[in-house]
């Protein structure tokens, strides 16, 4: 029985991890940390469940391809009750506020009667919304192995859709918020999404939940990566926790092993890296095996951006609770961290009753999003040793706005944790304190990479990074497609799960 590690427990390790196990490999995940995940995670701090990533998951349809991957990894199973969200985000100006709603009507309604001026031009946007609910990734089998038949399948169709992938992909949110006249739908438009988003993310992501596509597993996301630990071990999958990859054995450029932190070398005939790229390609192979698309990436930050956060965790009374869930707030004390940020975005974990500490009270998460330079800013504050100063000062400034919300309860919110980029960078060994993977701006190439490096034998790279703009479906096509990569080359014939 041939032998595979995977390095890296999160979403990626375990698709790939459950693939091949089905297909007779004997495989082991590595992972650095304690509990697995990787982004996919979720913690406890004073009594409370914080839950670290779903915000939203695609590929909740019945019948998607993605779907159908979700299903073989045990992420979701047919008793996942599913929360979806139907006022997507509440954004409050000085005097006003505007909702983006999961139903496409009563959003363009909204809209139009927010902004008459725009009519036309809201028309569109939700024309183009719904374009969207009917792209899916291709996600039963990676390019680089399909035959003329599945392309064909995929031009037939996808065809007419990947013009307006292709065409949205080129404009960035920021660049096409500029048609409407109402500067409150611009900000809306143009800030929904991260900075540097391209507009056929924030197409994709509003198609797939206003399609009923996009939703949020109950438990949470703890919850949905132990389905898939589980899963993967009842398949005579070995997990090791708490044991860091430092070098990968190389022989004749063929990869043979790895060496761990404690010394201990471990063999086998495939390695599968689901770390973040630059630290497999800097870190675990010493920056020996270069690759044109990866380096590309690395080295062009104003193309290639990262996504990345300041979050400071409140404790809240459950009476806030019958609020708003997701809000954006657009504030007049703007928050200074690497520069002055006025939009705060303030998420209540109250939908979901098992994510709960107790019935009194509920998690509410205070977030401002950035790229680099957020990340190079909090580095430089833990060189010059005011990172923990620092921390205390933004999530103070954070607790202050929710209490200005809360007026009534405000002596009952208290900061119970705070994560920064360099907590993520910390944790996951991720580029910048990256949450996801390169984001796709309007300049920057998309990216379906292959996993191979150029000179490395049974090597693979699987993970988000390696397909633009990363999240958790990416991750797990990207750990279907390694273990379909390697029953290519070792010329088995890939058994599907739910095909067999
Ligand atoms: C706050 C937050 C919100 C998010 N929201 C969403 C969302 O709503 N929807 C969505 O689709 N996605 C979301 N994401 C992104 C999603 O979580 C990630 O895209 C996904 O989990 C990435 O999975 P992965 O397996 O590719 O990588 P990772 O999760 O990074 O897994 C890689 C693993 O490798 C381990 N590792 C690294 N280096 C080593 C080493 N040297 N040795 C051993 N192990 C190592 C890491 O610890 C990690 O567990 C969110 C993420 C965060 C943090």
């Amino acid at each position: 029985m041939k032998k595979v590690i995977i390095i890296g427990g999160g979403v990626a390790g375990f698709t790939a991890g459950t693939y091949l196990q089905y297909n007779g490999y004997e495989t082991i995940i590595l992972e650095k940390n304690a509990v697995a995940g990787g982004a996919c995670i979720g913690w406890e701090r004073s009594g409370c469940y914080i839950d670290g990533c779903i915000h939203w998951l695609t590929g909740v349809k019945k019948g998607t391809e993605l779907n159908k991957i979700w299903l073989d990894t045990g992420a979701l199973n047919e008793d996942t009750e599913m929360f979806y969200q139907d006022d997507l985000m509440h954004m409050y100006f000085k005097d006003k506020s505007l909702t983006i709603w999961k139903d496409l009507q009563k959003l363009e309604a909204e809209l139009i009667a927010f902004a008459p001026e725009d009519t036309k031009e809201i028309k569109n946007f939700v024309k183009l919304v719904r374009k969207f609910q009917k792209i899916n990734p291709p996600a039963f089998k990676p390019t680089d192995l399909m035959n003329l038949w599945d392309l064909l399948k995929i031009a037939f169709t996808m065809g007419g859709q990947y013009y307006w992938v292709v065409k949205t992909s080129k404009i960035s949110c920021k660049d096409y918020a500029k048609r409407f006249k109402n500067p409150h739908i611009r900000e809306l438009i143009g800030d929904f999404m991260a900075p540097h988003f391209n507009l056929m993310s924030m197409l994709y992501m509003l198609g797939h939940i206003s399609a009923d596509d996009g939703g949020i597993p109950v438990g949470g996301s703890l919850d949905m990566v132990k389905r898939m630990e589980e899963r993967y071990v009842s398949l005579g999958g070995t997990i090791r926790k708490a044991v860091s990859v430092t070098d990968i054995i190389i022989n004749d450029n063929k990869a043979e092993g790895v060496v761990l932190k404690n010394g201990e070398k471990l063999m086998a005939d495939w390695i599968i890296s689901t770390t973040p790229v630059e630290h497999c390609l800097n870190d675990l192979l010493g920056g020996k095996y270069p690759d044109k698309q990866f380096d590309m990436r690395i080295k062009n930050q104003k193309d290639y951006p990262i996504y990345t956060f300041t979050t400071a965790i409140l404790k809240c009374p459950n009476r806030i609770g019958n609020k708003e869930l997701s809000v954006k707030l657009v504030t007049d004390k703007p928050i200074t961290i690497d520069r002055e940020y006025n939009q705060l975005a303030y998420r209540n974990y109250v939908y979901d009753n098992t994510l709960k500490g107790s019935d009194d009270f509920c998690v509410v998460q205070a977030t401002i999003h950035s790229d680099d330079d957020m990340y190079f800013w909090w580095k430089q504050r833990k060189e010059d040793g005011t990172y923990k100063q620092e921390k205390k000062r933004v999530a103070d400034e954070l607790l202050a706005i929710a209490k200005d919300i809360h007026k009534d309860v405000a002596d009952q919110i208290e900061v119970i944790d705070v994560v920064t980029p360099c907590t993520y960078e910390r944790y996951l060994n991720s580029r910048h304190g990256a949450f996801q993977g390169f984001v796709h701006t309007k300049r920057g190439r998309s990216l379906m990479h292959s996993g191979r490096i150029k000179g490395l034998k049974n090597f693979l790279i699987s993970g988000q990074y390696t397909i633009q703009s990363g999240g958790l479906p990416p991750a797990t096509m990207s750990g279907r497609f390694a273990a379909q990569r390697i029953c290519h080359d070792d010329k088995k014939k890939f058994i599907d799960i739910s095909k067999k």
